[in-house]
């Protein structure tokens, strides 16, 4: 489904990503961990092309994004594959980023009706179920404001899924969260993934990461530092920076 190839991306003279590879296939969940400032959050958005890369290749659905320049200069040469995959990537962040002056059900609505130019009436029932699935099917009509963290991470989870996109990235999700509110957060993730979605989750939470993954990636300094299964990379971690970054993981 996502495919990242040896992708190297700099900010003028830093380099954040230094050829990192990464697949999701279809149904797979995939788990960034890594240090802050490691390159996990770039390289989600290096995915959906938020961010230009100078480097490497992505490929979603096994079709290449086509490029032109190279170097700093290097863009996505075609717009409609951008919007395509993009819309088809579904990204929920650490901070909701929902629309103060829209209400929870008008946040839900808005891309399906202005970017992929579906019909309102569906757009609206769709919305209705996804808001009910991740359980404030009762806060249509509120604002952001007036919910609670854990409430305005599922309605932004309800937003990414109501593009009906084939797979769904997570940067941090509950990181803004008390740990009490994380759960409600936790449980929908888990839901998703119970239901075959793929998602790449970019996450603090280790014991989320073991949960639901099929593959879990470390990050470090902008290279892929260990990768495996859950079970092999959390029970066994071969690398020293690993162990390291655990044991800190766990001590805090
Ligand atoms: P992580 O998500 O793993 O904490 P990030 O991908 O956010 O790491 O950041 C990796 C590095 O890139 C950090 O050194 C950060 O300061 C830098 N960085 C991130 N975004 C930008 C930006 N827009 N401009 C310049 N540097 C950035
Ligand atoms: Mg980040």
């Amino acid at each position: 489904m996502i495919e990242i190839k040896n992708l190297h991306k700099a900010y003028g003279a830093l380099e954040v990503l230094k050829g990192v590879s990464v697949t999701a296939h279809r149904g797979d969940v995939v788990s960034l961990i890594g240090s802050s400032g490691s390159g996990k959050s770039t390289l989600l958005r290096c995915a959906n092309l938020l961010e230009d890369s100078q480097q490497g290749d992505i490929l979603f659905k096994g079709e290449p994004v086509q490029w032109k320049g190279s170097g700093l200069g290097r863009h996505p040469a075609d717009n409609k594959q951008v919007t395509r995959i993009r819309t088809n990537l579904s990204m929920v962040f650490q901070q909701f980023n929902l629309w103060a002056h829209m209400t929870i059900l008008q946040n839900v609505m808005e891309a399906p009706c202005t970017v992929l130019g579906r019909e309102r009436g569906e757009v609206d029932a769709a919305a209705r179920r996804y808001l009910d699935k991740v359980g404030i099917g009762d806060k249509c009509d509120a604002y952001p404001a007036q919910l609670s963290g854990g409430q305005q991470q599922r309605a932004a989870i309800a937003r990414a899924l109501c593009m009906e996109p084939e797979a769904l990235l997570f940067d941090e999700p509950t990181s803004a969260l008390d740990p009490e509110l994380e759960q409600e957060v936790v449980r929908v993730i888990k839901d998703l993934a119970n239901e075959g979605r793929t998602m790449l989750i970019v996450t603090h939470d280790m014991k989320l990461a073991a949960d639901v993954s099929d593959h879990v990636v470390f990050l470090h300094q902008g290279l892929v530092e260990e990768e495996g299964a859950p079970e092999q990379l959390f029970g066994a971690p071969k690398s020293e920076r690993l162990r390291g970054f655990l044991s800190a993981t766990r001590a805090a």
